[in-house]
């Protein structure tokens, strides 16, 4: 690009927003620097500074030449969401509230383990699926968070143990999108921000530890192993479509014999052939939980390689139902075992703070209209990104 053109576009950009780095994958920060007439490498640089090093201000990135480090001052930011509150639990866990643009609040929980640690993150603010017994789903919907969003919640995380600049101190080894929302209802923001995760330059996390869960939006499950290797998790919940239509709407949509293929030709295209799918199956007193539930499990999961991870159902107020006995969930897990599943059973952790699966609900501004024409163009075609 010509020095003048290159003056006219930062003109111009500098009429308009600055552009949000945070959420930018290597590719994309690439075309970015190049559009502004800097060589390619200095997006692998920036990258660097912002994911590795934790450094969102651009006068500090001292392999920078000054004169680039002006030019992004006028043309970009590092724009991070704004942390509210944060809560620890007795036992490590670790909830955070994040506003983000336009005011709604979104969960993040962190859960320690002996030798790991797992991020739960985030990808809507609230959620249109309106599974039965998600506390998420009771909130409505209000938008799709953005990539920076996305990512921003790990940049956060890593910032509060201190793990930027040190690989020796990770804490965050996993991270699960089993936070508020549907990831697949975000593709292209949810596939942007995994890369960030995945990047050496970035966060470097291994593909196998890094797990989308999804309730089964079938067309986009079908397009994510063309763009993505991450571990996946298929929310399931109910042996045959009659109890899951209940449970979970979108069956009706894309009932379990295709959601469930979906997920075989998705682990089919891993170059890995060892790669399992996690099969979640959250326990409702009276509801799910009967052995004949457990037999018709068995049969419908025979031919996908899986193993099964039980949740007992976390309460939340008005949700009208009631957490598995213990009577039943060991029954449960019995007759999956004896089938040769590997089954785990998801312990409940940082339930003083409300930090359980399905009871993130954060501070959604509902907006009833928008939910109703998400609901609609689900019901009319295929599922896409409604963001207009
Ligand atoms: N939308 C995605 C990811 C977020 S939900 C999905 O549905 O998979 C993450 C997991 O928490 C899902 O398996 C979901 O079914 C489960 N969950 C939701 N509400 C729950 C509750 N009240 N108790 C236990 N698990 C719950
Ligand atoms: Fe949405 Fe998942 Fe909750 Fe269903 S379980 S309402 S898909 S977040």
């Amino acid at each position: 690009m010509s020095q003048a053109a290159t003056e006219e576009k930062l003109k111009q950009s500098s009429e308009k927003e600055k552009a949000n780095l945070l959420g930018l994958s290597v590719s994309q920060l690439g075309d970015w620097v190049e559009a502004i007439g800097e060589k390619r490498f200095r997006a692998t640089q920036i990258i660097k500074w912002i994911h590795q090093m934790g450094e969102c201000r651009f006068d500090e990135m001292n392999n920078l030449s000054k004169d680039l480090r002006a030019k992004l001052e006028v043309l970009a930011e590092v724009k991070l969401p704004e942390v509210v509150s944060c809560q620890d639990s007795v036992d490590g866990t670790r909830k955070w509230l994040i506003r983000v643009d336009g005011g709604s609040c979104i969960e993040m929980v962190f859960i320690p383990e002996r030798d790991r640690g797992t991020l739960c993150v985030s990808s809507q603010i609230g959620c249109a699926l309106d599974c039965s017994f998600c506390a998420t789903g009771k909130q409505g919907f209000n938008r799709d968070l953005t990539s920076a969003e996305i990512i921003g919640q790990l940049w956060i995380a890593a910032d509060s143990f201190g793990q930027f600049g040190s690989k020796a101190n990770r804490r965050v080894s996993n991270v699960v999108m089993m936070g508020m929302g549907e990831p697949l209802m975000n593709f292209d923001n949810v596939v942007d921000a995994m890369s960030l995760m995945l990047e050496d330059n970035a966060y470097g996390l291994s593909k196998r530890r890094v797990t989308l869960s999804t309730s089964g939006v079938v067309p986009e499950l079908d397009k994510l192993g063309d763009v993505s290797e991450v571990s996946l998790a298929i929310s399931l919940h109910a042996p045959n479509d009659a109890l899951r239509n209940e449970l979970v709407p979108i069956n009706k949509k894309y009932p379990l014999a295709k959601f469930i293929e979906s997920a075989r030709n998705y682990i089919e295209k891993m170059p890995d052939s060892k790669r399992k799918v996690t099969v979640e199956y959250t326990l409702m007193d009276q509801v799910n939980d009967r052995s004949a539930h457990a037999r018709e499990l068995g049969v419908l999961l025979k031919d996908l390689p899986c193993k099964i991870n039980l949740i007992p159902f976390n309460p939340f107020p008005g949700s009208g139902y009631k957490r598995v006995t213990n009577t039943a969930l060991n029954r449960f897990r019995d007759i999956l075992s004896a089938e040769g599943y590997t089954v785990t059973v998801r312990t409940t952790r940082g339930d003083d703070i409300a930090a359980a699966c399905g009871q993130l609900a954060g501070e959604v501004n509902d907006r009833t209209k928008r939910q109703e024409r998400y609901k609609r163009r689900l019901n009319e075609t295929q599922p896409l990104n409604i963001m207009e």
